[in-house]
């Protein structure tokens, strides 16, 4: 693929795309947003950008060059991963030296750090001296999901391109190449914008949390508690079953003010949809919705899941 084959996110491919095409790259990037939203996608293809032998300002997935880059053997283009938690001080002095000479071979070397939030303090400080006096025809695009745990120091040295999450039908998009059209059904709401959320997604973990959904609804606050323990035992089921639960919650209340199978995001469960709708009342349906969703938030923030899911089910007292 090419910078121009990238579903959504055009504000930054914009800004890239403009940049090689007035010949002006910076020497340090910082792409940031969620996980799994294709941030690596669009830096692997401005490397090939900077560099196809045939195209200007784009790929053409043909020539060595971009063939080399996608199959990751390309000298100048180079990509650091955390090794283990964070990305060790010994990494960054390995690249340093690593990129001290001239590119072998590239018009542009393109180094990227994925998972830059995850550098230690000390490598951070190290990285320093690169984005300040990058070798010459090098560009840094270092990729987090979060700044909070950079240094100001990193974050003044480099452009910063924001990614947003993609919506609904850029995620179908991407997915189509990838997950079959049923499962792509139900993950896209998961996905929440996040395509390599969706195909990370432990297939098998869904359909189990489904089939406990309906537990939501006992009457025993009791066996609704046992419930939310239970789950919060895996962090990865607890987190899902919020999720389905916001989804089926929204799914109930939709059916019950249009009646279309159309419209729902679980069609799959709409033998119970149509089960459930007649005997709850919209309002507690919907107040139950928007706790479940700033509880989901709250996760997200500051994290303790069993909480989170206890509070929950007290919440669907009211539904
Ligand atoms: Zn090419």
């Amino acid at each position: 693929m090419a910078l121009h084959d990238v579903v959504g996110h055009e504000r930054p491919v914009g800004i890239i795309r403009r940049a090689i095409e007035i010949g002006r790259v910076h020497h340090a990037y910082l792409f940031t947003g969620m996980e799994g939203i294709g941030k690596k996608v669009v830096a692997m293809n401005m490397a090939k950008a900077l560099n196809c032998e045939r195209q200007d300002g784009d790929a053409c997935d043909q020539c060595a060059a971009c063939r080399r880059i996608d199959k990751g053997v390309y000298p100048d283009c180079i990509t650091v991963n955390p090794d283990g938690a964070v990305i060790k001080i010994e990494q960054v002095r390995g690249l340093q030296q690593e990129i001290a000479f001239k590119p072998f071979e590239a018009r542009w070397r393109v180094v990227i750090i994925d998972g830059a939030e995850r550098l230690t303090r000390a490598s951070a400080n190290a990285l320093l001296k690169t984005l300040e006096e990058p070798p010459p025809q090098t560009t840094l695009i270092l990729i987090a999901a979060a700044i909070e745990g950079l240094p100001a120091t990193v974050l003044s040295r480099c452009q910063r391109i924001r990614f947003t999450p993609l919506t609904d039908e850029e995620v179908k998009k991407v997915l189509a190449n990838h997950l079959a059209q049923d499962q792509i059904d139900i993950l896209v709401p998961l996905a929440a914008g996040s395509p390599g959320r969706a195909v990370q997604s432990d297939w098998q973990t869904v359909q189990d949390v489904k089939t406990t959904l309906g537990t939501a609804f006992a009457p025993s606050l009791h066996k609704r508690l046992q419930l939310a323990q239970d789950l919060a035992r895996e962090e990865g089921k607890g987190k899902i079953f919020l999720e389905l639960l916001e989804g089926w919650l929204r799914d109930i209340i939709v059916y019950q003010e249009v009646r279309e199978e159309g419209r729902l995001l679980n069609r799959d469960l709409i033998d119970e949809i149509k089960r459930v709708a007649p005997c709850r009342k919209s309002d507690g349906l919907l107040q139950a919705f928007w706790t479940i969703q700033k509880i989901r938030q709250g996760i997200e923030a500051h994290g303790n899941l069993q909480l989170a899911l206890e509070s929950a089910f007290v919440t669907m007292e009211g539904a």
